[in-house]
């Protein structure tokens, strides 16, 4: 029986994919985790393990072809909360939408959190995710006060900034392969109540972006701007937010029930016919300067639409996902005049600077800098090719990608973009392994 959700947020069996749904995944066995099993060894035989969390993984870092994927979902409980201190622990597979429905109406929220919260505790500690909030808060890995790793060999160690710091450092960020998060310990972030305040502002250029950013970076605790990628010059929606006060909470309402894509088209819905009247209506829709909105549609406006995915038909899509230090302003503009040549890209193109702070992840994606994020229908060579310009310029600028959104990145890429990987390597788990690990190892 297939073990996880590739599909919608809470249930749980939909079939085993990474969000991009390429075609042709090959077949890994499943197991099914259900509580603190310890049968891992007996389990994996002489194959290789790999935990999978939601799949929200856009490629391979949760995939293991041949292989067997541990499923984390059913390691869901709760373990203990303090509510004074915003303290919680819990459960590897627990969903971080089910932390915001426990911890909100206690006045608590997640610290960081990605742009869905369809994710667990476990696959968001191992691809160590950021958010709107990097800027002033680093990664999801800065709030993970410590853990249970899991090994191979059925040992269990406890890791924290004190406590096998080496490992704790390995495995924020470490792709699953230094063993399984059995359960994590978090530090949360306290608020008044579920509204935000968001601030919109239109930019006509980089140089515009730039400035506000700087400016809203000083006063807000969330930024993002959305980017019309294929305008000649690049242009977008700037939103700036914070958590509001108790009082906003009378004026917001939670969001219904989301609705969802019930079938994958034959084609793409996303193409060049499409974005070219969807991204010029987007960037002159009115939207107001100052609104106040339930925390759900701000943070995550696509978990509205259950299976999204699908619309990019039968053949998935990638992410590509960079990031370029400060000083790669040149190649920002690069990168974005070679998307707009190419005619590929997507409405769905986000820009947003990294901060200073550090994660204690070996191979954690952050650093300061911009990253930009792009969705790209799947069209074979062209889009590949595509890929390979721009990670010229990425190359060339000191940047990096994410492997979280990754399904075709060189490996020559990948380790000149993680200087740290010489010390990370003596932290896998020799039973673990994926198909994103064996794709970087193995190729050039
Ligand atoms: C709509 C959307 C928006 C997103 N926005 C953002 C964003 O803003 N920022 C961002 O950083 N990411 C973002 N992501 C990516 C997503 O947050 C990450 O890929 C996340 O890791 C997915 O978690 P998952 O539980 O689905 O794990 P999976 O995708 O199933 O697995 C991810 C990795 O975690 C490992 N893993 C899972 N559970 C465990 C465990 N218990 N122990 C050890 N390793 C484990 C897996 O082996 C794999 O390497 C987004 C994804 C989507 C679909």
């Amino acid at each position: 029986m297939p073990c996880a959700s590739g599909g919608s947020g809470r249930e749980r069996a939909v079939g085993l994919n990474a969000w991009g749904a390429l075609p042709a995944v090959p077949a890994a066995a499943e197991i099914r985790l259900s509580s603190r099993t310890a049968a891992l060894p007996a389990a994996a035989g002489n194959g290789t393990l790999l935990p999978y969390g939601n799949g929200r993984s856009y490629g391979d870092v949760c995939l293991n072809a041949g292989g067997t994927l541990l499923c984390t979902r059913g390691l869901d409980r709760f373990i203990a909360f303090d509510p004074d201190r915003g303290v919680l622990r819990c459960e590897a597979g627990v969903l971080l939408a089910d932390i915001l429905d426990l911890c909100v109406p206690r006045g608590w929220f997640l610290p960081v959190t990605p742009g869905t919260r369809f994710v667990t505790v476990g696959g968001a500690i191992a691809n160590d995710v950021h958010g709107k909030n990097h800027h002033g808060a680093g990664s999801f890995g800065c709030h993970v006060r410590g853990f249970e790793l899991l090994r191979s060999d059925g040992e269990r160690r406890r890791c924290s900034p004190r406590e096998n710091p080496g490992w704790f450092a390995a495995t924020i960020g470490g792709l699953g392969l230094t063993g399984l998060v059995v359960e994590a310990e978090l530090q949360l972030r306290r608020i008044a109540g579920p509204a935000m305040t968001v601030e919109n502002t239109r930019f006509a250029d980089l140089d515009e972006f730039f400035a506000l950013n700087a400016a809203a970076e000083e006063r807000h605790e969330y930024t993002v701007a959305w980017i019309d990628c294929l305008a000649a010059r690049p242009r977008g929606w700037f939103m700036a937010g914070d958590h509001a006060g108790a009082e906003a909470a009378r004026e917001v309402a939670a969001p219904g029930k989301a609705r969802g894509l019930p079938l994958t088209p034959p084609v793409s819905l996303v193409n060049g016919l499409s974005l070219r009247a969807f991204n010029p209506a987007y960037f002159h829709r009115p939207l107001p300067a100052r609104a106040t909105v339930h925390y759900v549609p701000y943070f995550y406006p696509l978990d509205g639409l259950l299976h999204w995915n699908r619309m990019y038909g039968p053949r998935g899509f990638y992410q590509y996902q960079c990031v370029l230090p400060a000083t790669a302003r040149a190649a920002l503009d690069e990168i974005l005049q070679a998307i707009a040549a190419s005619g590929q890209g997507s409405f769905l193109a986000v820009l947003k600077t990294f901060g200073p702070r550090a994660s204690p992840g070996l191979l954690s994606f952050p650093m300061p800098g911009s990253t930009l994020a792009l969705d790209f229908p799947n069209r074979g060579e062209a889009t590949r090719a595509l890929f390979t310009r721009l990670d010229a310029i990425v190359a060339a600028a000191g940047g990096r990608l994410y492997a979280a959104k990754d399904a075709r990145m060189p490996g020559a890429l990948f380790r000149r973009g993680y200087p740290a990987l010489d010390e990370f390597i003596p932290y896998l788990d020799p039973k673990f392994a994926s198909d994103f690990w064996r794709r970087i190892m193995e190729q050039e």
